[in-house]
C-alpha cells in the first residue's frame, strides 16, 4: 500500500509531528477536532491546543533535525504520545504558515491540514479531486 503525499517543502520539516496530527484529526480525535471547533477564534484554538500540550505534561526539547535543530513536545507518559505528537505538530503548523492552514472539508466538514504551496486546498483526503492536483501558487 504506497500513500502519495503531496508535500510541500518545507512541510516535511514538520513531520512526522505533522503527519501525527493529520492522522488524528482524520480519525477525529477529539482533542484536535476540538481545537479546530474553536476556528475562525484563533485565540480560542490557541488556548485549547496549548490545554493539551500542558495537560498531557508535554515539555519541550531541541533536537537535531535534517535543515537544522527544531523543538519537539516530549511526554512522559506512555499512550499519550500520539496525541502530543500531534498537537505539536499542529502547533508547529500554526506557528509556520498560520490557523489559515488548518481547515475544514467543504463537502464533510472533517478538519485537515493544507500543506499546498498557494494554501488552496479545500477538501479532505477522502473528498479530494484528482483535479485539484494541479493547484499551484496561486491564490
Ligand atoms: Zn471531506
Amino acid at each position: 500500500m504506497t500513500r502519495k503525499h503531496v508535500i510541500v517543502p518545507p512541510f516535511r520539516d514538520l513531520d512526522p509531528e505533522l503527519e501525527v496530527a493529520e492522522r488524528l484529526l482524520a480519525q477525529g480525535n477529539p482533542w484536535l477536532a476540538g481545537v479546530v471547533a474553536a476556528l475562525p477564534d484563533e485565540q480560542a484554538a490557541a488556548n485549547r491546543l496549548n490545554r493539551i500540550l500542558a495537560g498531557t505534561g508535554a515539555a519541550p526539547r531541541l533536537v537535531v533535525a535534517e535543515n537544522g535543530w527544531r523543538v519537539v513536545q516530549v511526554t512522559p507518559w506512555p499512550g499519550c504520545g500520539d496525541l502530543v505528537s500531534g498537537a505539536s505538530g499542529l502547533a508547529e503548523l500554526v506557528a509556520f504558515g498560520g490557523w489559515r492552514r488548518v481547515k475544514r472539508c467543504a463537502v464533510c466538514a472533517q478538519a485537515f491540514c493544507d500543506r499546498t504551496s498557494g494554501c488552496s486546498r479545500r477538501w479532505c483526503a477522502g473528498h479530494r479531486p484528482h483535479a485539484e492536483s494541479r493547484s499551484s501558487g496561486v491564490h
